[in-house]
């Protein structure tokens, strides 16, 4: 549980603080404890846990607290992660390369892969199709078909998932698999450099047959690093041995990479990964659902699939939070619960997604698709074809544009909450009966989705 409530607040912390400070001193925490009215949290070590007490206490706390829904105080506690070997104690001293600090301790590139992350459990849709096909037959035919392979995207669609999952199926057929994050490689060798170690550095990397390195752009600025990659690349790619990096962007946007180094990260396969469609979030949900071995509706999983679209983390997230939410508050799993759970990421979510889908658009929309003008929508005509469609308009401002119930009141006629209140439910109930209503729903929601954007 207290891990579960820990998850849901990483999701959000991960839209609050920026991706270098989140992979440095968030992820690798877990929720340890959640009793009376304190919530442990575990760091892999001092240095991190100092960090996020010092800096980060309050946004931590807060968050805690609105996903709880009470006032909690936090501790922090230092545990040994089965991904964070022994070796990588803290430090405080700082070595630079390239200008830029980073920590000069005894980082391990770990080859313990998490074993969450498997080709089996990792669900395919138009979005990542090429990345995943690239990675599966990368697994299959290491060294021989794109070498390097190059997955980019934005953060949470599944990088570190296929590059795990290649070193999974990997090590199963007999290959020596190295998996680390170019910071992890640039803190290594810094502290081979700063101790004179060097060569048993190299030797390392180059004794293995797979190298797997997570979040290549971390290389940027850092000169001394570049050289050296650029070498241990060679040296393996010449003896056909399997490279595959992930990163933010594409090679040639990296910036301060040298441009060698660019030109043999584009040298094999360049595969990108896309925010997931609906259709492949609602699968992903699905699993996810089972894994929490708690029924949950469909309408509830296509609710949260709809409000997470950029970051399956957040879908996650979202998951984790609406089931977290119902257990704590002993309230059912309904709709009304997963709204409540997810009203105020919902509202910022929607921020992000709809700055152009205003209140009108979808009036606009609901009302060409039904042959009618936004007028009559907001007007007095009470036949059936006009109150569905004022319905459909009530149901999709409140799921589209997060508006409350007086407001699209207001926006359709100066009708009151509670007419808006049954018009909702009564499509939400409809269109799990009703499939040709559902379809409507899906083809005004499609057709929101291209006009929504900018
Ligand atoms: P990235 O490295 O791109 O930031 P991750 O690989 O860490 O993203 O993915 C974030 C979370 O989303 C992980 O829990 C991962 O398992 C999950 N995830 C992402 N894409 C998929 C997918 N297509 N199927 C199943 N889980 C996914
Ligand atoms: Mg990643």
């Amino acid at each position: 549980m207290p891990q579960k409530i820990w998850e849901s607040a990483l999701g959000e912390l991960q839209v609050q603080v920026n991706k270098p400070n989140f992979d440095t001193w968030l992820k690798d925490t877990i929720g340890i404890n959640y009793q009376g009215e304190t919530f442990v949290i575990g760091a892999p070590n001092t240095f991190v846990a100092e960090w996020l007490e010092t800096r980060l206490n309050s946004l931590i706390k807060k968050t805690l607290s609105s996903i709880i829904g009470k006032h909690v105080q936090i501790k922090y506690e230092v545990i040994n992660l089965p991904m964070q070997p022994v070796a990588q104690k803290a430090t405080r001293a700082y070595q630079t390369d390239g200008g830029i600090s980073v920590k000069a301790s005894r980082p391990t590139a770990s080859s313990n892969l998490d074993t969450r992350y498997t080709f089996s459990n990792f669900i395919t849709g138009e979005s990542n199709r090429l990345a995943y096909a690239a990675a599966l037959e990368v697994s299959e035919n290491p060294g021989s078909v794109y070498n390097p392979l190059f997955i980019y995207s934005d953060t949470g669609l599944g990088k570190t998932h296929l590059l795990l999952a290649i070193g999974h199926a990997t090590k199963a057929s007999g290959h020596r698999v190295l998996y680390t994050s170019a910071e992890q490689l640039t803190n290594e060798f810094v502290f081979a450099l700063k101790n004179n170690v060097t060569e048993e550095f190299h030797a390392k990397y180059r004794r293995i047959d797979i190298l797997l390195v997570d979040d290549f752009q971390f290389l940027s600025g850092k000169v001394q690093t570049q050289e050296c990659f650029y070498h241990i690349f060679n040296d393996l790619h010449k003896d056909n041995r399997q490279v595959v990096a992930t990163c933010d962007c594409p090679p040639r946007a990296i910036c301060a990479l040298e441009k060698r180094l660019k030109s043999r990260m584009e040298g094999g396969l360049v595969a990108d990964i896309k925010p997931p469609d609906q259709a492949t979030r609602l699968a992903i949900l699905k699993v996810k659902a089972k894994q929490l071995k708690t029924p949950i509706s469909s309408e509830i999983l296509l609710f949260i699939a709809n409000q997470f679209r950029h970051n399956v983390r957040e879908l996650e997230g979202g998951l984790n939070r609406v089931f977290t939410y119902a257990k704590l508050s002993g309230a059912e799993l309904d709709m009304k619960t997963a709204m409540q759970a997810l009203a105020d990421l919902v509202a910022r979510e929607s921020r992000k997604d709809t700055a152009t889908l205003t209140p009108e658009k979808i009036l606009v929309s609901v009302a060409n698709y039904y042959d009618l003008t936004p007028e009559a929508l907001a007007g007095r005509r009470r036949d059936r074809k006009t109150a569905l469609a004022r319905q459909m308009a009530m149901y999709l401002l409140r799921e589209q544009n997060n508006c409350s119930l007086s407001e699209i009141g207001e926006i359709l006629g100066g009708r009151d909450h509670t007419t808006v209140l049954h018009g909702c439910g009564k499509i939400s109930a409809e269109t799990t009966i009703n499939p040709q209503l559902a379809r409507s729903l899906e083809e005004l929601r499609q057709s929101l989705r291209i006009k929504g954007k900018p």
